[in-house]
């Protein structure tokens, strides 16, 4: 055996009984060509069964390997076909790549690995494959790692909607909060988007959830009601999404108090939104004597955010009941304050208390997913949109699922 032989061995982690027949390099096409044989009076087997099977007959097969320097590099085989008594023809199942697969198992970890980084079109053109070729790496990628993630148990999990195209277009994603992975991806946010993933969760995993992290978004709660048991107890409605509504309540105000102040020739709330808005412990000890002045002057604008500020101060607390405590006292002075927003959250709140303190028991919010969320809108926009839902939904749990994405064939160097 050449040298070059030996060092294509290697290359291609070959053993026994493949072997390199020859290689030979077209310079002018910048190509490797190594082809691959099996030694005759070999025993076979069958793929499936593992039972010895006559040869029926053969097949020339190529697949794309790494480059060699700057050269493709293509391996060629006469991959013989098997005919089993139980399980009829089956083909010989290489080592160095996926059944099926055009490209060597190596070579799908390269174009795995550089998907991770940049967009299908972008890895399909530094590569020199198409584009449907690097999509196709992809999705096999993303259903190998889904069919081996069979024993995740996820303890607390979230849904949460993401955007896909236009700001009306959604899909449900549901996460494992501890290991921050996507674990469904489904169409719309409807009670069937998350009513799917319930459904097809084992038993046992079912059980095994303690908690479910959500905003208060009417087909979710029913969807889990429905689903999972004793779930009155696990949902946990995300404090995030409770302060955010408290802040859509205090900018509702703001603009009925600058209309009213308006009116009256008064320009006192003009360009304060973001001081409403903003965590208190951000502002400097001039901007906090400014803005307690500010709040002397619009007496009803600095009760609505003493309503959001205290409202938020009962997560800190430690026991559930002293946050309820706490919250009954709120709710009187939230709905005796004359703030028509404010005493729509106060008894959005009350109806869905139940699910808040459940907070104090299980401690969990969607932080972790707000993360996910801005790792997906950055592969979208790196792709600029997505063809289909199925593509984003694929590329979703190809990012964030936490997924073994290799061909089980890769010989790992
Ligand atoms: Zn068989």
């Amino acid at each position: 055996m050449s040298e070059i032989d030996k060092l294509y061995e290697a290359v291609l982690g070959l053993k026994a009984p493949w072997r390199i027949e020859r290689v030979e390099t077209d310079l002018a096409a910048g190509e490797v060509h190594v082809w691959v044989a099996l030694p005759v009076n070999t025993r076979w087997v069958c793929p499936e069964c593992q039972a010895e099977a006559p040869i029926h007959d053969h097949q020339d097969r190529s697949w794309r390997h790494l480059d060699t320097c700057q050269f493709h590099t293509l391996v060629h085989a006469r991959v013989p076909r098997l005919k089993c008594p139980t399980h009829g023809v089956r083909q010989l199942q290489v080592p160095w790549a996926e059944p099926g697969a055009q490209f060597t198992a190596l070579f799908e970890m390269l174009v795995i690995d550089w998907l991770k980084q940049a967009s299908v079109s972008a890895v399909a053109r530094y590569l020199r494959i198409s584009w449907d070729e690097a999509a196709g790496i992809q999705t096999r990628a993303v259903r190998r790692g889904l069919a081996r993630r069979e024993q995740v148990s996820p303890k607390y999990v979230g849904v949460d909607e993401t955007s896909f195209r236009k700001r009306h277009d959604y899909v449900t994603v549901v996460s494992d909060l501890e290991r921050g992975q996507v674990l469904h991806v489904a169409d719309g946010r409807t009670q069937a988007s998350l009513d799917a993933f319930w459904t097809g969760l084992p038993k046992a995993q079912l059980q095994g959830i303690q908690a479910v992290a959500m905003d208060m978004c009417a087909p979710y709660i029913q969807s889990t009601l429905l689903n999972l048991p004793a779930a009155d107890e696990k949902i946990v409605f995300d404090k995030f999404h409770i302060a955010q509504s408290l802040s859509k309540a205090l900018d509702l105000v703001r603009r009925s108090e600058s209309r009213r102040l308006g009116a009256a020739g008064y320009r006192t709330l003009k360009g304060t939104r973001f001081d409403w808005l903003r965590h208190p412990a951000s502002f400097s000890r001039a901007e906090t004597r400014a803005f307690a002045e500010l709040r002397r002057r619009v007496r009803r604008m600095a009760r609505a955010w003493e309503l959001k500020e205290t409202a938020m101060a009962i997560f800190d607390l430690k026991a559930a009941w002293a946050a309820r405590r706490n919250f009954g006292a709120w709710f009187q002075w939230a709905i005796r304050s004359r703030l028509e927003p404010m005493k729509r959250v106060a008894r959005t709140l009350l109806r869905y208390w139940d699910q808040i303190e459940n907070y104090f028991r299980h401690r969990i919010t969607n932080a972790s997913l707000e993360a996910l969320n801005t790792k997906i809108q950055q592969v979208k926009r790196r792709s600029r949109g997505f063809r289909s839902r199925e593509r984003f939904r694929e590329a979703i749990l190809f990012h964030c699922g936490g997924l073994d994405l290799y061909p089980a064939a890769a010989i790992r160097p």
